[in-house]
């Protein structure tokens, strides 16, 4: 069937060394620019998304146009249906699966708890047990996040740190995944590599995340809320550049070794790694404004707020040395640098022109 040539096309490498990547969360900020990233470097690509309506869907759709001119073809479907993915495992011999499909942001999860538990644990499990009973099984990086860390009060935060105080169920959603990708490796055998991202920016970003929002806000002259920690200023973040996290991924997915199937009947052939994706430089919240506002050349209007407990925590720092070591990860993108590089992209998006992006 068109379904099945498409599919397969998709997933056509083009050159010998390349790997036959399933991107999940494929129409996602991530999921978008990993895609490109693989295609443009001769591997197989197959993407899955379920579209969701969390943010804007027309963006997800113009990611999914961008990525069909790429030559990379987005399959509608949950990572639930275990019939679907056996169905694309059977037509496809993934060598890797890239995990970004989740329901991400913080605070949304105190609105829609339930679509967090069914994304990142129940889908996270299914997809698994797929790859689990997969020939060849695939190797398995996925994105964890730098939430993990929780209200821990020491920076930066290294992969050693304590995971047990989750701020949020978005957070302990992830951790969750942490531990399930844990039972999988020792049981199973499964290859699995988990990355914490530090707050992700950049061009086709989401539209749920502060720098994004309040780019819109400022333009239309609407007041932005920042948040301030009881003697700490504002809230800081350790922002990393999309292009930087991309290279990460790419680092991760190079570095990951087969999956063995045999689990722990040999003791240390399954790898299992967890990894900081950061930037190692965090920025406050409000000096994040004030880049935007000379990037946009307009004053925000700022309102101050004490820090509500909603599931963000007051900063975010990470230590890189072990992803820097075994991956090869190295940021190089500044806040500014990257800022101005979004906001090129955000005016042409909604300009409404048809003009390609300087992206
Ligand atoms: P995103 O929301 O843009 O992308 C996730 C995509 O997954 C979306 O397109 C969504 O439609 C899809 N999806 C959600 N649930 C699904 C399901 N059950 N089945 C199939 N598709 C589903 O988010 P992103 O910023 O690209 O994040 C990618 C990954 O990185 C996520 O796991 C997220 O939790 C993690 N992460 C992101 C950041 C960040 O700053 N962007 C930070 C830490 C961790």
């Amino acid at each position: 069937p068109d379904w099945e040539k498409r599919v397969s096309k998709s997933a056509r490498r083009n050159s010998a060394s390349g790997f036959t990547v399933l991107v999940t969360g494929a129409a996602g900020f991530v999921g978008t620019h990993v895609s490109l990233a693989l295609k443009r470097r001769g591997d197989g690509v197959l993407g899955l998304d379920n579209f969701n309506h969390y943010y804007d869907p027309n963006l997800k759709r113009a990611r999914q146009k961008l990525l069909d001119r790429a030559g990379v073809f987005v399959v509608e479907g949950d990572i639930n249906d275990a019939a679907l993915l056996h169905k694309l495992f059977d037509v496809v011999p993934f060598t890797h699966v890239m995990h970004l499909a989740a329901q991400a942001g913080v605070r949304y999860a105190m609105q829609n708890p339930s679509s967090y538990v069914h994304s990142n644990i129940a889908g996270f499990v299914n997809l698994l047990e797929v790859c689990k009973s997969a020939n060849p099984q695939p190797a398995i990086v996925w994105a964890s996040s730098s939430s993990v860390y929780g209200i821990n009060s020491k920076v930066p935060f290294s992969e050693k740190d304590r995971t047990d105080q989750p701020a949020s169920l978005y957070a302990a959603t992830k951790k969750a995944g942490e531990e399930i990708a844990h039972t999988y490796n020792h049981i199973y055998g499964l290859s699995i590599t988990g990355l914490r991202f530090f707050t992700v920016y950049g061009p086709w970003g989401r539209p749920d995340m502060a720098y994004f929002f309040f780019t819109k806000d400022i333009l239309k002259g609407k007041q932005i809320t920042i948040f301030e920690a009881p003697g700490l200023g504002t809230v800081a973040r350790d922002f990393t550049y999309i292009d930087d996290i991309v290279k990460g991924c790419l680092g991760a997915l190079d570095t990951a070794k087969k999956s063995t199937g045999s689990g722990g009947k040999k003791k240390g052939s399954a790898q299992l790694r967890i990894f900081n994706l950061g930037n190692t430089s965090p920025v406050p919240v409000s000096e994040l404004v004030s880049i935007l506002e000379k990037l946009l050349k307009v004053k925000a209007k700022r309102k101050m707020l004490p820090m509500p407990r909603n599931g963000d925590v007051k900063f975010t720092h990470a230590n890189i040395s072990l992803a820097h070591r075994e991956l090869g990860y190295r940021p190089t993108t500044d806040l500014e640098t990257g800022l101005r590089k979004f906001v090129r992209w955000y005016l042409d998006f909604y300009s409404g022109s048809k003009k390609k992006s300087a992206w």
